[in-house]
């Protein structure tokens, strides 16, 4: 399916099931599921890790300090969280913001690949280790540091049909290293650049 007012109804959908979710426990200590959101014909997603505490009592994708730095980074590249759909591998805010755990990440990510196959976007962009782990794992691609591997970009099939995937620092990193605000920066250029050259 490509995108057209389908691709809405079918997110709006997902969006629901995921408020109901039950397939892991996190939801037990979660506010709101946070599905995601932005364009149903977004040509960018970007996927971070899970809710923070912010998105957890609002139900929406970084709203919280990394979400200012995320906003800033899209705004540099002449884009708005209404172009691309940001969302996350993890619906429900892990305790304490602690990381995911593999049977969560296994539980959860049924409903991401829905909201990408829903979008199609040709562009992915994983926002941290954990979603480029999960994104760069289903190419069959391993890495160590993300530091290695943000700002390269990989083609292939994550979710069965062709797409590019970027993988970034996450946002929040520049909360604890400023040094990573001209990493991301960078990152965030090419990007750009990458939208230009594959036109509107
Ligand atoms: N960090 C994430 O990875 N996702 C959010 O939605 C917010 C902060």
């Amino acid at each position: 399916m490509t995108c057209n007012e389908q691709s809405g109804e079918v997110l709006d959908q997902i969006s629901s099931q995921i408020m109901k979710c039950r397939r892991c426990p996190l939801w037990v200590e979660a506010t709101h599921g946070v599905p995601g959101e932005g364009s149903r014909c977004a040509r960018v997603m970007f996927i971070g890790e899970a809710p923070g505490e912010q998105e957890d009592t609002l139900g929406r994708p970084f709203v919280g300090r990394a979400g200012k730095v995320l906003d800033s980074l899209l705004a540099r590249t002449g884009l708005s969280r209404e172009d691309v759909f940001i969302g996350n591998i993890i619906k429900h805010r892990p305790p304490g913001n602690r990381d995911p755990k593999p049977d969560e990440v296994i539980a959860c990510t049924p409903w991401l690949e829905h909201q990408v196959n829903a979008i199609r976007p040709p562009l992915i962009v994983p926002l941290g280790r954990h979603a480029a782990r999960y994104v760069l794992g289903r190419m069959g691609v391993e890495f160590v540091k993300i530091t290695d591997i943000s700002g390269t970009v990989f083609e292939g099939e994550p979710f069965g049909f062709p797409q590019k995937v970027i993988p970034v620092l996450h946002p929040a990193a520049t909360l604890h290293n400023p040094l990573s605000r001209g990493h991301l920066e960078e990152d965030f250029r090419h990007l750009g650049e990458l939208l230009r050259e594959t036109g509107p």
